[in-house]
């Protein structure tokens, strides 16, 4: 069960979002206003966010920014009609995670609650520190090292170590990669993940200190794993 938070002035859809969100067991707070929306933040964290991005008392984009700033740990999802502010709200800018543009299928926003809340809760926290054997994960920084020698990675095959790095010495399945690091679930070709693969280990490996580094092994039919010390 998540705790999420819907801020949205139209009765009918926050009626309906509400309820619909209760009864798939998430614990929903509604708030119509942004007023009202700033307060519920500035209380207590929340996991998730659904902000329609036209209040009545506020500008959408000023709130969303309010409400990153508060909670920047949440996933925001904004929720709006002009799909000219998406790029504004969803960059850098204002915060948001993500958006859905009104109207939407309530199915449609449930799936991606869904894969927002597993995927917050599969990636490592932003304030961790991963160690496997010498190789040192700072999620922070973005950073990684082996033997203090950094490795420079492109964002996703930072994600991607990241993520093998928290279940290290365990299998992790090539859905589970899929859908942790790049936020979708495949049902065909998933050469990305490969590729991204084979990317990381010659990286790992090229460093001064690559013989130190933890090794992905393959398993055939399943995923990854990443080794708790090489060899
Ligand atoms: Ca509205």
């Amino acid at each position: 069960m998540a705790d999420l938070l819907v801020v949205e002035d139209d009765e009918t859809i926050g009626m309906a979002l509400s309820a619909g969100l209760r009864a798939h067991g998430h614990a929903v707070s509604w708030q119509r206003t942004a007023r009202g929306a700033l307060d519920a933040v500035a209380g207590r964290g929340f996991d998730l966010v659904l902000l329609d991005l036209g209040l009545p008392d506020l500008d959408g984009v000023e709130v969303c920014r309010r409400v990153r700033a508060a909670q920047p740990g949440a996933v925001i999802v904004v929720l709006t009609a002009r799909s000219e502010e998406i790029d504004v709200v969803v960059g850098l800018e204002a915060g948001a995670d993500d958006y859905l543009t009104k109207p939407f299928r309530f199915g449609e926003l449930l799936a991606r609650v869904r894969a927002h809340l597993r995927r917050s809760a599969a990636l490592p926290p932003a304030q961790a520190l991963l160690i496997v054997g010498a190789m040192v994960v700072d999620v922070g920084a973005r950073r990684v090292t082996v033997a203090e020698a950094e490795v420079a990675l492109r964002t996703k095959e930072f994600d991607l170590l990241a993520r093998l790095a928290v279940d290290a010495g365990t299998a992790v399945s090539r859905e589970t990669l899929m859908a942790d690091v790049w936020d979708a679930h495949w049902f065909g070709s998933t050469k990305t993940l490969d590729v991204h693969v084979a990317a990381v280990r010659r990286k790992l490996a090229a460093g001064p200190t690559g013989a130190e580094a933890p090794l992905i092994t393959t398993l055939r039919g399943h995923g990854y794993r990443l080794e708790h010390s090489p060899g």
